[in-house]
């Protein structure tokens, strides 16, 4: 016998049955609210050509240099595992003309996302994110609406969180501001760690990311950026700050909030908890407006954000996660050949009205039936003989209380009806 594959690869983990409701609740949680707010689900390859993350994320990112699951496919083509969604959505509103009606697009995801990160608590090899895109429309309204969007889904849901705001300048503003970054970075350039002083070259705002100790009382020195928008980003950043406050929204600005690449323009923002620690992270968004030229598109003003379902699930309060997502409602127990059969009939009569019924074919002892039932977490034990076969009756107990009564099997499905608590079937 070969030798038992039991372990998955490094950084990677199963979702079992004990979690997978928590991550139901979120996701189903997330369709509904995102739905009231108009986003639309798509649902993209989660393998790509490696060109276009190496285009749309950037060559000279951590992601794209250091961590992306890139190999050759069977014709010798380079593919990538997506690291990220924005670029395929991107690619895929390109690709089916979903510009061409015009106005705004609004679209929603969810799904894994693999990085070949260093191991670290809260961070895994292939991880999940819903996120959520809105292209087509440079409105401050819109940048508010989405935030909105994001910090009610997660209050609605008991976290914590926090909103992180700055605005990155665009094409016109931005590149003042670098030379003035790179002017003040040459003074202490000697003070700075290696990857600083690679950066404050290639790409200087993302200086702002380092967090080595020895770095930081150089980096708070810096000019700030908000300090230095064009007449149009400060107007814009202006609005998307007034629409946040009639909203009774509470924002921290925090200058040192940036991206690194060029087709990211004005609004970025973070969404922090405390309850997460040093990762505290759970969601990052801002404004693209020129990646859909990068990727050989024409101008689209566009805005969204990703939200890190593994660090959410994680901070969930307990009570969201106490609903089991595959307890039956009812476990049937039976005891000799026809009972279950009798037992295979009510299950699928009461499975067709809407009730999760479960039991054991192995025709166990009625010992091991209850066991059974007991561990699934069924709320009642329908039990079911020759005896009561004859009369056309059953003896129906609730696990909880062990309270027990006889039952017609017609009556079964009324009874289940009244006994538990919010059913809508
Ligand atoms: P990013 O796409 O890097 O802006 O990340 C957006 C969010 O995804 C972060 O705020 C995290 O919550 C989550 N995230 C990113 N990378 C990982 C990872 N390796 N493991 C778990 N969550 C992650």
């Amino acid at each position: 016998m070969e030798d038992l594959i039991s372990s998955s690869l490094p950084g990677m983990r199963d979702l079992l049955p004990e979690e997978t409701g928590r991550w139901q609740l979120v996701e189903e949680h997330a369709r509904r609210i995102f739905a009231r707010y108009g986003f639309e689900e798509i649902r993209t390859s989660i393998i790509e050509p490696t060109e276009l993350f190496a285009r749309g994320i950037g060559d000279d990112t951590d992601i794209v240099g250091k961590e992306m699951y890139t190999f050759m496919d069977r014709s010798k083509r380079s593919v990538t595992l997506r690291p990220e969604a924005t670029a395929s959505v991107v690619r895929a509103y390109l690709q089916n003309a979903m510009y061409r009606g015009g106005g705004l697009t609004k679209l929603y995801y969810m799904g894994p996302m693999f990085r070949h990160e260093k191991k670290q608590k809260g961070r895994w090899r292939q991880f999940y994110q819903i996120g959520a895109e809105a292209l087509g429309s440079d409105h401050p309204a819109v940048d508010a609406e989405m935030i909105e969007m994001a910090l009610w889904f997660l209050q609605s849901l008991g976290v914590e969180a926090r909103l992180l705001l700055n605005s990155v300048g665009c094409r016109n503003c931005r590149p003042r501001y670098v030379e003035l970054l790179q002017a003040e970075l040459s003074k202490s350039v000697g003070a700075l760690c290696e990857d600083c002083r690679r950066r404050a070259a290639t790409n200087t705002l993302r200086v702002f990311d380092c967090k080595v100790e020895s770095c930081q009382p150089h980096i708070e020195r810096l000019p700030a950026i908000t300090d230095h928008l064009c007449a149009e980003c400060s107007e814009h950043f202006g609005k998307v700050r007034a629409f946040l406050d009639e909203g009774a929204i509470g924002y921290t600005v925090v200058p040192r909030l940036v991206r690194g690449l060029d087709y990211y323009i004005r609004t970025a923002f973070e969404i922090v908890s405390g309850e997460l620690g040093s990762q505290n992270a759970l969601a990052g968004g801002g404004r693209y407006d020129g990646l859909s030229e990068v990727l050989g598109g024409p101008p689209v003003h566009a805005l969204g954000f990703a939200l890190g379902l593994d660090r959410l699930v994680m901070i969930l309060p307990e009570e969201q996660g106490a609903k089991g997502q595959g307890r039956p409602e009812l476990f049937l127990a039976h005891m000799g050949e026809a009972a279950m059969k009798k037992a295979a009939e009510i299950a699928r009569d009461l499975r067709h009205q809407g009730f999760s019924c479960s039991l054991d074919f192995s025709a166990g002892k009625l010992k091991s039936q209850m066991r059974m039932a007991n561990r699934l977490g069924a709320r009642y034990v329908l039990i079911i003989g020759e005896d009561e076969l004859a009369r056309g009756s059953a003896s129906i107990k609730n696990l909880e209380d062990s309270s027990q009564q006889d039952i017609a099997i017609p009556d079964i499905a009324a009874f289940l009806k009244s006994h538990i608590q919010g059913r809508t079937a």
